[in-house]
């Protein structure tokens, strides 16, 4: 058993695990990352892959997560022009779309506001004479289609491109490497951890559980036991569909339950998504279902009644969300930070969040940790590393 020590240890080299990473190093301090399988393999290779505000968060009035997914997606796009691309975004409204033309234009003025009506906020309705251009969308029944912009990325390519900037700074990486256990001792954790088949030991001042899904079985291994969020893990599933989509991202309601979806341009293909099923495996083996994958393949071709929907590719995630009665869209998107009840941070669970509101998630917990590291001189600010592609 090797020992050494360490400012911070991250469990999970998911966006918020690599993200602490980056915040805890440029601000000075010494930290490893430890991941069990590749960089990204958990849900954030996983998602809907837009760097986004979130117009649905609106509905349910999270105009905190709002503003900070404004604030973030304007860093992003000029950080990393390689990996986060803005997009136009289209909201078809037909005679009967439960969303009414007016209650998306209140809702898209509302986002132009809270984004002091900046250039990136602007939104218009498709003249009528254009409609025809929007990559085989059904006209019968439309009434208006409106367009707005928000973001695009290759969320796995920026895990790793945020990692790789960790790295840069002085961060630590193992992976493929399991943490095994967390033991608290006077000033912080004993940390075991398995990699390339030997048990290596490490002391640290703070640990930070980051493993998103697997949040639960990575806090039993942590003792004493550190306090615990009650959660329901969702599934959200995609499918891959052959043929591009030039015009930009299509946001529609499922006629089925009225759920929104999102059909998108892929790379040179196109991507559907998503859906919400409660999962209570592990975490390893979500797959999609086969009733989602008909969902979602019908749900395109009543839309796009023209296009190839024959099935290419398909992939699920898993969400973490505070447990509740409420359906999954009603509920919370924020990140939940939770640490011990008193006295000084030395351990810190990130629960649910987004992959566009990383940056801030890192930061966040870094402030947390903080008070248990001493001090250090920053040597960045992540606001300002451009970060670049693979
Ligand atoms: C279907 C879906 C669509 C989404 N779409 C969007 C979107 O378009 N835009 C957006 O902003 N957000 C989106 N989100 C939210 C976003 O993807 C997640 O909040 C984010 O990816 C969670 O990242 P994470 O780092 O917390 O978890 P994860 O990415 O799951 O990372 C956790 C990591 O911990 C590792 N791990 C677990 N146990 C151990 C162990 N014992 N030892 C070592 N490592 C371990 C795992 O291997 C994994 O890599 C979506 C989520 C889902 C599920």
């Amino acid at each position: 058993m090797t020992s050494d020590s360490r400012d911070v240890v991250v469990i999970g080299g998911g966006i918020h695990g690599v993200g602490v990473a980056q915040a805890v190093a440029a601000a000075g301090y010494r930290i490893l990352l430890i991941e069990q399988t590749a960089l990204a393999s958990g849900a954030s290779g996983r998602s809907s892959k837009l760097i986004h505000v979130g117009l649905r968060y609106l509905e349910t009035a999270q105009l905190r997560l709002v503003r900070e997914s404004l604030r973030e997606r304007a860093i992003l796009l000029t950080l990393a022009p390689d990996l986060v691309r803005r997009v136009p975004f289209h909201i078809p409204v037909y005679r009967d779309t439960v969303r009414r033309p007016w209650k998306v234009g209140v809702g898209l003025s509302l986002y132009a506001l809270l984004g002091s009506l900046a250039p990136d906020t602007r939104f218009s309705t498709v003249p009528r004479g254009a409609w025809t251009g929007l990559d085989g969308l059904r006209t019968n029944g439309l009434r208006t289609v409106w367009r707005y912009y928000d973001a695009q990325t290759d969320d796995a390519a920026l895990t790793r491109a945020v990692m790789r900037s960790a790295v840069h700074l002085g961060a630590e990486l193992a992976c493929p490497a399991e943490f095994l256990s967390a033991t608290r001792v006077n000033g912080g954790y004993l940390v075991i951890y398995r990699e390339a088949g030997a048990e290596k030991e490490r002391f640290c001042h703070a640990l930070v559980n980051a493993a998103g899904p697997w949040i639960d079985p990575v806090a039993k291994r942590v003792a004493p036991a550190p306090p615990r969020l009650a959660i329901d893990l969702v599934q959200g599933t995609h499918i891959v569909l052959p043929g591009r989509l030039t015009q930009g991202v299509y946001y529609v309601e499922a006629p089925w339950d009225r759920r929104a979806i999102f059909v998108m341009p892929w790379y040179d293909r196109t991507l559907v998504g998503t859906t919400e099923s409660h999962y209570t495996g592990d975490p390893a083996f979500v797959q999609p279902l086969p009733d989602e994958l008909t969902y979602l393949e019908k749900t395109v071709r009543h839309y796009f009644p023209e296009r190839d929907s024959d099935i290419v590719d398909g992939f699920a995630g898993l969400r973490v969300l505070p447990q509740g009665n409420t359906r999954p869209f009603r509920r919370t998107r924020e990140t939940i930070l939770l640490t011990e009840p008193s006295g000084p941070v030395h351990y810190v669970a990130i629960y649910g969040g987004k992959l566009t509101g990383y940056r801030a998630t890192g930061a966040r917990v870094m402030h947390l940790v903080q008070g248990v590291l001493g001090a250090a001189a920053p040597v960045a600010d992540t606001a300002r590393i451009p970060l670049s592609a693979d």
